[in-house]
C-alpha cells in the first residue's frame, strides 16, 4: 500500500470508528486507540498534505477561524412551521388538507427538537456546505463550525444521491450543557441560560477549535432535492439513516389524528427522559407525492404541522424583588413569589436575570405573574397578568445602589448586568471570593465550609483568603456552633492547604476567566506566579489557549495593589506559588492522551497521590467512566456497577502495581 492509499484507509477507518460512537452511541475501540490512529493521520497529512481528504476526520478538532459568515441563498427555502395545540387544531388541519389531496392520507409523526436549524449540502458524498436557516431564504455559512460536530457525515455511507439538501437541528445535550455551566461558574461567569440559545450561539463562533470543544449533535429530518428515489418521509428517515446521519428512532407512522394524538401524549411525558430538549411534535403527510400537491403557503408547509407541548406553567403572585451580589461583584435580580407547585416541585423563587428584563417584562411587585419552567434549571417569569394588576401599582425602579454596601452600581458597555465595583469592601464579593478559594477544586480546605466563611467574615476575623492562615483557637472558640474539635479542624485544614500545587492556588485565587483548566496551562508554562504577573499581555496571548479575554483579566488583576499584597502575604505563610522543584523532576509525558478513572482503595498509594501521579505524567483524571476512559485503575471494594460499566464499553481494568509499571 502507497502512502496515499495508506492516508485514505486510515480516514476511512476514523470516519467508521465517529460513526459507531457518535451516531449509533456504540464505540468498538478505545479512546485512547482512537487519539493514536488520529495523531498517526494528522502527522502523515502534515507531511503529505497533497494527499489531505478535503473531509478529513482530522478536520473535526477544528481550527478554522472565519471573521465574517457568507450569506448563501437556500437552494429550497427553508420554511417556518405552523402550530396547533390542540386535537381541534389538528382535525381542522385534517379537514383542510383532505380537501386539497385525494387518497387516504397517513402522517409521521417526529419529535421537534429545540436547538437551532440547519441544512446540510451534500455532493458526490462529500459534506459540501453548512448554511444556517437564517429568515429562510437565506442564511449563514458555517461549514467550518459544523464540521467539528462529530455526529455530522463529512463522508456519507452506501447509495446516496450525487447532490442534495439534509434538513436537520443543531442540538446541545444536558448533560453536555450542564458541564459547560460548571465551568462557567468556576470562573466567575454568568451560566448560559437554555441549551437552545447556547447551541445557536455556538453555530456563529469565528473560532472553530471552541465549537470543537462544545458537545453539540445534529438530529436529522428532512432530505430535499431532486429526483431522490424516495416516495415518503418515512422513507426519507429511513435513508439518511443508512448514509450515515443521526435520526433519532421515536418517529412514527400514524394512520389517522387519533393515532397521531396518542405518539403526542406518550411524548408528552416521555420526552423528559430524553438526553435532549424538545418542544412539541412535527406531524407531517408522509406521501412525498401528497406532500407536493399541497405545497406551502407563504410562511409555511401545508403538509405538517408542528404540535406544541405545553410548556409547564402556573400563576403566582410576586411578593418582592431582591438582588444578589455575586463573587464577581455582578447584581442578580431575584423574584419572590407566593409558593407553588410547578412540574412537580414547590417554586418560591425566579430569576429575573438583569435590568432590561424587568423592565421589558414590566413586572412589579404585587403582580399575578406567569411562571414557566423550560430547558433551565431555575423557573422564569414569562409575562404578567396585567387584567389583576392593582391600580395603585408603580413601575418596578432598578436599584442604583449595592444592596450590601450601598456603593453606586456601574455597568458597563456591552454587559447587561449592573456590578458593584466596591471590590475589596462589599461583604457578598468578599465571601464569594473565600468559598471559591477554599472549595473542592481549588484548595479543597477540609474542615471549613462556606457558611462559617460567611460567619468569619461577618465576624470581622478575616476579610480575604490569605487572612485564613492567620486565624487562631482562641478567636475560633467563642463563635457559633464552634466546638474546640472543628476549630481545630479548621486550623489543620488550613495548615493542609499549604501543600496545595501551584495550580490549584492559581485556580483558587479566582482570577476571572481563570478555571481549573487555564489555571494548569498558566502555572506549566510559567512555573511560578512571579513569572505570571511580570508577563505582558501579548506574552500571555502567545500561550496555547489562552487568549485577549483571559490575558486582561490576568493583567488586570495583578495591576491591582491590594491583590499584590494579599498574594505577597499568601508566599509568606507558605503556600504553594511555584511549581515545586520536585513536581519540576518528576513530571513526564509517558501517560499523554490517556484518561484514567480511579476506583476503590488502594494499598501502597492515596487516590489523591494516584491522581497526582496521573497528571504528573501527563495523564487526565476523570470521574465517571464513558467511552473515552482509556484505563480504570481498580483498587479494592471496586464498585460492582463501574465494573460492569467499565467491561461493557471495554475499557482496560488495570491493578495499582500495573499503573505504577506504567510511569516507571
Ligand atoms: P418554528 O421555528 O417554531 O417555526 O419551527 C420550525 C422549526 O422546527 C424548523 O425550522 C426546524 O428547525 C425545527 N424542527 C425541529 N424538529 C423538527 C422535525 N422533526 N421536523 C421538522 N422541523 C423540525
Ligand atoms: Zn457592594
Amino acid at each position: 500500500m502507497n502512502t496515499k492509499e495508506y492516508i485514505q484507509k486510515l480516514g476511512a477507518e476514523l470516519r467508521e470508528h465517529n460513526y459507531n460512537y457518535y451516531v449509533l452511541d456504540n464505540p468498538t475501540i478505545s479512546d485512547y486507540d482512537f487519539d493514536i490512529k488520529l495523531k498517526e493521520l494528522q502527522a502523515l497529512e502534515e507531511k503529505y498534505p497533497e494527499f489531505q481528504d478535503a473531509n478529513s476526520p482530522t478536520l473535526r478538532v477544528g481550527g478554522a477561524v472565519t471573521k465574517n459568515f457568507k450569506t448563501v441563498v437556500h437552494e429550497h427555502r427553508m420554511y417556518s412551521l405552523d402550530n396547533s395545540y390542540s386535537l381541534e387544531d389538528l382535525q381542522d388541519w385534517e379537514t383542510r388538507i383532505k380537501k386539497m389531496v385525494d387518497g387516504e392520507i397517513q402522517y409521521t409523526c417526529e419529535l421537534k427538537y429545540d436547538g437551532a436549524s440547519i441544512s446540510l449540502t451534500y455532493e458526490n458524498g462529500n459534506l459540501l456546505r453548512a448554511v444556517t436557516r437564517g429568515d429562510g431564504m437565506q442564511g449563514d455559512e458555517v461549514t467550518a463550525n459544523i464540521k467539528t460536530i462529530k455526529s455530522v457525515p463529512l463522508q456519507l455511507k452506501g447509495d446516496y444521491p450525487p447532490k442534495f439538501d439534509i434538513r436537520g437541528e443543531i442540538v446541545l445535550p444536558f448533560d453536555g450543557f450542564n458541564k459547560m455551566n460548571e465551568e462557567r461558574l468556576d470562573i466567575g461567569e454568568e451560566p448560559y441560560r437554555n441549551p437552545r440559545n447556547t447551541a445557536s450561539g455556538s453555530l456563529k463562533l469565528q473560532d472553530s477549535a471552541e465549537v470543537a470543544k462544545r458537545p453539540l449533535e445534529c438530529l436529522l429530518y428532512n432530505i430535499t432535492g431532486n429526483n431522490l428515489g424516495i416516495a415518503t418521509q418515512m422513507e426519507s428517515l429511513a435513508k439518511a439513516r443508512q448514509m450515515g446521519f443521526k435520526v433519532p428512532e421515536a418517529a412514527k407512522l400514524a394512520s389517522s389524528i387519533d393515532e397521531v394524538l396518542e405518539f403526542v401524549n406518550y411524548w408528552d411525558v416521555e420526552r423528559h427522559n430524553l438526553p435532549y430538549e424538545t418542544d412539541g411534535v412535527v406531524v407531517k403527510v408522509n406521501s412525498l407525492f401528497q406532500q407536493e400537491e399541497l405545497g406551502y403557503t407563504a410562511k409555511a408547509p401545508r403538509w405538517a404541522m408542528a404540535y406544541k407541548f405545553k410548556a409547564e406553567q402556573v400563576s403566582t403572585r410576586l411578593n418582592s424583588i431582591s438582588y444578589q451580589v455575586g463573587r464577581t461583584g455582578a447584581i442578580t435580580p431575584v423574584a419572590n413569589l407566593e409558593p407553588v407547585e410547578l412540574a412537580g416541585t414547590t417554586v418560591k423563587r425566579a430569576s429575573l436575570h438583569n435590568s432590561d428584563q424587568i423592565e421589558k417584562l414590566d413586572v412589579r411587585v404585587g403582580d399575578e405573574v406567569f411562571v414557566e419552567k423550560g430547558g433551565e434549571i431555575i423557573p422564569k417569569i414569562i409575562a404578567v397578568d396585567l387584567s389583576s394588576r392593582p391600580e395603585n401599582s408603580e413601575p418596578t425602579k432598578y436599584i442604583t445602589h449595592c444592596p450590601e454596601c450601598n456603593t453606586l452600581l456601574e455597568r458597563l458597555e456591552g454587559e447587561a448586568k449592573h456590578f458593584c465595583p466596591n471590590f475589596n469592601g462589599c461583604n457578598p464579593q468578599i465571601i464569594g471570593r473565600i468559598q471559591h478559594y477554599i472549595s473542592r477544586k481549588a484548595m479543597d480546605i477540609e474542615g471549613l465550609g462556606g457558611e462559617t466563611v460567611a460567619l468569619l467574615v461577618n465576624a470581622g476575623l478575616i476579610s480575604n483568603y490569605s487572612d485564613l492562615y492567620t486565624l487562631t483557637k482562641e478567636q475560633l472558640m467563642p463563635l457559633e456552633r464552634m466546638a474546640e474539635k472543628s476549630a481545630e479542624n479548621l486550623i489543620n485544614g488550613v495548615e493542609a492547604s499549604k501543600q496545595i500545587p501551584f495550580e490549584s492556588v492559581l485556580f483558587a485565587l479566582g482570577i476571572r476567566y481563570v478555571g481549573e483548566t487555564v489555571a494548569k496551562k498558566l502555572a506549566k508554562h510559567y512555573k511560578s506566579i512571579d513569572a505570571i504577573a511580570k508577563a505582558t499581555q501579548e506574552e500571555l496571548v502567545n500561550v496555547d489557549e489562552i487568549g485577549v479575554k483571559i490575558a486582561e483579566s490576568v493583567i488586570l488583576f495583578f495591576a491591582s495593589e491590594a491583590n499584590r499584597a494579599t498574594i505577597e502575604k499568601l508566599k509568606q505563610f507558605g503556600v504553594q506559588l511555584e511549581v515545586s522543584a520536585e513536581k519540576l523532576a518528576n513530571q513526564t509525558n509517558k501517560l499523554e492522551n490517556k484518561i484514567f478513572v480511579v476506583s476503590g482503595v488502594f494499598e501502597t498509594v492515596s487516590r489523591t497521590e494516584l491522581k497526582k501521579l496521573i497528571e504528573d505524567n501527563g495523564g487526565k483524571v476523570s470521574s465517571s467512566i464513558s467511552a473515552k476512559t482509556s484505563f480504570v485503575i481498580a483498587g479494592d471494594k471496586m464498585g460492582p456497577s463501574k465494573k460492569e460499566k467499565a467491561e461493557k464499553l471495554g475499557v482496560a481494568l488495570i491493578s495499582e502495581q500495573e499503573f505504577l509499571q506504567m510511569i516507571t
